[in-house]
């Protein structure tokens, strides 16, 4: 049997990097799934990030009738 001298090199590639997630602020990776507005903003597909940016981009107010 020929052994095969090379080192064995299976290091997942990282995974490439697409943007930023305007919610949580993390990095949105390539293979995930995530919401984009028409303006180019990205967010995680997750309640907590499209939580986080509703309240960040919102203004917040109290309305009454
Ligand atoms: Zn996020």
């Amino acid at each position: 049997m020929v052994e095969n001298g090379m080192t064995v090199n299976v290091k997942f590639k990282e995974p490439r990097v697409i943007g930023e997630c305007a919610g949580c602020g993390g990095e949105i990776v390539e293979g995930e799934t995530i919401v984009e507005f028409p303006d180019g903003l990205m967010i995680h597909y997750d309640r907590y990030c499209a939580m986080a940016f509703c309240l960040e981009s919102g203004e917040r107010k109290t309305v009454w009738k």
